[in-house]
């Protein structure tokens, strides 16, 4: 999500899978939509669901009536993926049975074509799908990203928290959060402007989605010139090598600061981890199997206050560098 960006990035022609049993209809259909998108095709309802998962498509052309699963199945099965569950389907069906149209519009199809296929119809609804489609992708991130840094907004990172955290309890699963902060970073806006403050800001979320890169990763901006990190499955040794990382790279990147005793860009992190090193990770555990929820009181902000505690303390020893947490999760913190 925090990789595209809206602008610099070469136009893609939309992904769209015909699905048909009958290889004719595929050939009408691939004449229709040449130029239109990038075109796949499959003769049967295993066999889309099977590219329509290893590659997202942007509209799927679906036919109603297939031998073995019918084109209804297919759908429904998209319908229980979650990576699928929101792509548009616009349904081919051989004869225009009204009542199969109602029910699908009712539930969410995004269109129906009538067989025989005319051309000029088909392209003209397509083309409406994937207008809607962009607009909504676009939509959607304009929603979740932040639009200086590119990177996730608070938003996203409420919600991936609660979702890791839970996860984190339930499973236990190491979690491990970061919290980052630029340094003097008033000065920085006082003395150079706030332009070239948020180029600053632009290159230090570009040094932290480089060091915090595994697919669970989440960087997001926190506020202002703060960042945090969200890492699943990541314990405190792993947390620390990541703030390592940054140090290293931001030191590597040697952006100028001139009111800082350092004479370049430097942040200060605090991280906090949730894992086996944790006092009462083992009586978490054991209530989380026996009651099924976590402890009363233990919950994620509990961790972000670990990391902003060993932010503070990473400040207070001198800024540029980092500092780590063990958290307690017997006692109210
Ligand atoms: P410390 O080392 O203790 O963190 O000091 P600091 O100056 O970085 O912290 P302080 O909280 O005093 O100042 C944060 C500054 O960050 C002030 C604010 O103007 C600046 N800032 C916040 N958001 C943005 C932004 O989007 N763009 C720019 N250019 N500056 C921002
Ligand atoms: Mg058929
Ligand atoms: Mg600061
Ligand atoms: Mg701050």
């Amino acid at each position: 999500m925090e990789k595209k960006e809206l602008s610099n990035e070469p136009v893609l022609l939309p992904s769209i899978l015909m699905v048909d049993d009958d290889p004719t209809v595929i050939q009408v259909l691939s004449k229709c939509l040449s130029g239109i998108g990038r075109l796949r095709f499959a003769t049967s309802g295993a066999m889309a669901l099977r590219l329509a998962s290893a590659d997202v498509p942007d509209l799927v052309l679906l036919d109603a009536e297939m031998p073995g699963m019918t084109g209804f199945e297919v759908w429904q099965a998209m319908l229980e993926e979650p990576r699928l569950c929101e792509v548009p389907v616009i349904f081919v069906t051989s004869h225009s049975d009204e009542l199969m149209e109602e029910q699908g519009l009712g539930l969410g199809a995004a269109d129906f074509i009538a067989k025989p296929i005319r051309p000029a119809i088909v392209a003209a609804r397509v083309r409406t799908q994937l207008r809607l489609k962009r607009a909504l992708d676009d939509l959607k991130r304009l929603a979740s990203v932040d639009g200086l840094t590119q990177c996730a907004n608070r938003r996203v990172l409420d919600e991936r928290l609660a979702a890791e955290w839970s996860r984190a309890a339930r499973g236990q699963r190491a979690l491990s959060i970061a919290m980052v902060d630029v340094d003097h970073f008033k000065k920085f806006n006082d003395h150079y402007g706030h332009l070239r403050g948020d180029e600053a800001l632009i290159a230090v979320a570009q040094v932290l989605r480089r060091c915090a890169c595994r697919p669970g990763d989440l960087v997001a901006r926190y506020g202002g010139e703060e960042f945090a990190l969200l890492l699943p499955e990541t314990d405190e040794k792993g947390v620390q090598v990541v703030a390592a990382g940054i140090q290293a790279q931001l030191q590597a990147l040697n952006f100028p600061h001139a009111m800082a005793s350092l004479g370049r860009l430097s942040v200060s992190i605090g991280t906090a981890s949730f894992d086996e090193s944790s006092e009462g990770w083992t009586s978490v555990s054991a209530m989380m199997q026996f009651e099924g929820t976590p402890p009363a009181g233990l919950t994620v902000e509990r961790l972000l206050a670990f990391a902003d505690r060993a932010l503070y303390a990473a400040k207070q020893a001198g800024r540029a560098r980092s500092s780590h947490e063990r958290i307690d999760l017997r006692s109210e913190a």
